[in-house]
């Protein structure tokens, strides 16, 4: 462990990252430019760890023997330029993480969307087989809180870009890849290149013992193979064709083969619907039988499994309108997939801070499928020029409680009310959470 340790940022992975450094025994320094919140505060202060908030000292962050940043703050960040030039390394919390995490496996899963819901369906398969495992990373505690006062046998990581962009040794032995389309191409000089080698990180340190399962129908993924041999074994999966390994849908069952083995399961009793989410399902499928869950137990934890808040969630049905909170969709393709899995008539609430969307792809369906679109944003410009030609009714609001009216009045009985808005909310709300709890607060005052 580097003797003296700098944190940038104190959200759940700083805070994780600090209290797994002072129990490696380093001196511990949390530097924070925003305002802490008072529990993150009373536990660096249990732990005795000194912190900043409000600015960041350089005297007390250049002497540092390493560094470790939240996945928030941009590489960009002039700070951390000067770190750098200064020759100090910086990491990113998971890979602190790994270092101290032992003999215990890892399954990380990375992709533009589905992480959430993969992860906490690949969580609830190792569990529902009995292995005694942690869900960390986005959901629930960060990676190095849990290696530091909870350490399990398993780890299932989910991992976003900005935590792979400063990892060294960091590895996992089941790696998973969901997709990869533009998102936060702020963050990386507005290159989808540079994304897409972020994203590829999750297998950077892979070995022949080691497995890799991704989307074999993602063009963006399958492109990078082909110039970029793997190390560790391909477990593919798709909905195109048949595969001898890995999975595949055909006339609605999810066919898995690992070795031997063979799974086959209805789509039908998926717990979660709609195309995207049997990508999922058999994403997470495939690192359960991988780790050696039982087929039975597979398949329970598949049925039973219960979807997570703000992702398609059904709110409520109010006069024949049903209501379906996706705030969680904050980029094109995650909208994309939502609106494919509607089957009537739908009123789309769009909007929010767009991180550099193209809204071509979303086109048809939405011609297919959109009678209304109310834009919920305090610049709702591009929405309007994607869709104003082809959409008759456009509006424009600027809360959740004006969208929620707005959409309701426009909407007849057999109708949906779609909040799956393409974008970042912050706008608006304080994050995506709240924008959806906003949004079913609204309905339920209907
Ligand atoms: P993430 O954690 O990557 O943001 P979530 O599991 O929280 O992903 O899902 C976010 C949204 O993305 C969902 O509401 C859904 O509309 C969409 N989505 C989920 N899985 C996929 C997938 N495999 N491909 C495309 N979109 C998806």
């Amino acid at each position: 462990m580097a003797k003296r340790v700098v944190i940038l940022g104190s959200g759940e992975s700083g805070v994780g990252a600090a209290i797994l450094c002072r129990k490696q025994g380093a001196d511990v320094f949390v530097s924070d430019a925003g305002t802490i919140q008072e529990h993150y505060k009373n536990e660096l202060q249990q732990h005795n760890i000194v912190f900043e908030e409000r600015k960041h000292s350089e005297e007390k962050i250049l002497n540092a023997d390493e560094v470790v940043k939240s996945p928030g703050i941009p590489e960009k960040n002039e700070l951390v330029q000067k770190i750098k030039a200064k020759g100090i390394k910086v990491i990113s919390e998971i890979e602190l993480a790994y270092r101290y995490k032992g003999e215990s496996q890892i399954i990380a899963i990375t992709g533009s969307n589905g992480k959430s819901t993969t992860t906490a369906l690949t969580g609830h398969i190792c569990k529902t087989g009995g292995m005694d495992c942690a869900i960390v990373g986005n959901i629930g505690y960060s990676f190095a809180r849990q290696v530091a006062l909870d350490p399990k046998p398993l780890y299932v990581v989910e991992i976003s870009s900005f935590q792979l962009d400063d990892i060294e040794t960091f590895n996992a032995d089941i790696a998973v890849l969901l997709n990869i389309t533009e998102d936060h191409l702020d963050r990386y000089e507005y290159r989808f290149e540079n994304y897409i080698r972020s994203k590829f990180n999750i297998i950077k340190n892979q070995t022949h013992k080691d497995y890799f399962i991704y989307c074999a129908d993602d063009p963006v993924i399958t492109k990078h193979l082909e110039t970029n041999p793997l190390l560790s074994n391909p477990l593919p999966f798709t909905m195109q064709y048949e595969l001898p390994k890995g999975a595949y849908v055909s006339e609605n069952n999810m066919i898995m083969h690992l070795d031997k083995e063979e799974f086959v399961m209805s789509v039908l009793d998926f717990a979660i619907k709609g195309k995207h989410n049997q990508y999922n399902t058999m994403a997470a499928g495939l690192a359960g039988m991988t780790i050696g869950i039982r087929k039975e137990k597979i398949r329970e934890a598949v049925e039973n499994f219960e979807s997570l808040e703000h992702r398609m969630e059904k709110v409520l049905t109010v006069r024949g309108v049903e209501f379906i909170n996706d705030s969680k969709a904050t980029n094109v393709n995650s909208t994309w997939y939502a609106l494919e899995s509607m089957n009537q008539p739908v009123i789309l609430i769009l909007g929010g801070i767009d991180k550099g969307n193209d809204y071509s792809s979303m086109l048809e369906l939405v011609k297919e499928k959109v009678k209304a679109i109310v834009c919920m944003g305090v610049d709702n410009r591009k929405i309007h020029e994607a869709f104003g030609k082809d959409v008759e009714v456009m509006v424009n609001t600027a809360s959740a409680k004006e969208a929620v009216h707005a959409a309701f009045h426009l909407a007849n009985k057999g109708d949906v009310v779609l909040l799956s808005p393409a974008c970042s909310s912050f706008d608006l709300f304080k994050n995506y959470e709240d924008r959806g709890r906003q949004f079913k607060e609204a309905v339920r005052e209907l």
